[in-house]
């Protein structure tokens, strides 16, 4: 697994003092969230806001792994239809519905 850098994550809550300023090393890691225990739980030091790294991307109500999430983006990216890319992903065709956010 990659080391992960977290100086280029900010704070999201408007109120903090470092809003929106990155590599002031003040977001760190702080556990693990989700049924599977997958997803990090981000933490600013300066207010205490506890945030999920999915937050604000494509995975935020995903409940797919990053991997099979991917997988389904690349096969619709390829121009599989949507039950094409259910078969080959084993997911619902409602998942991958949800996968490009309609
Ligand atoms: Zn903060």
């Amino acid at each position: 697994m990659a080391t992960e850098t977290w100086s280029s994550r900010f704070c999201p809550r408007k109120s903090c003092a470092l809003f929106g300023l990155s590599g002031k090393a003040n977001v760190r890691p702080r556990g693990w969230i989700g049924s599977r225990k997958d997803i990090r739980l981000l933490w600013c030091t300066t207010c205490g806001f506890r945030v999920s790294e999915r937050r604000r991307t494509a995975l935020v109500l995903a409940k797919l792994s990053p991997e099979r999430f991917h997988s389904v983006a690349q096969h619709l990216t390829e121009g599989c239809g949507v039950r094409a890319t259910a078969r080959l992903c084993g997911v619902t065709p409602k998942t991958v519905l949800r996968v490009t956010g309609t």
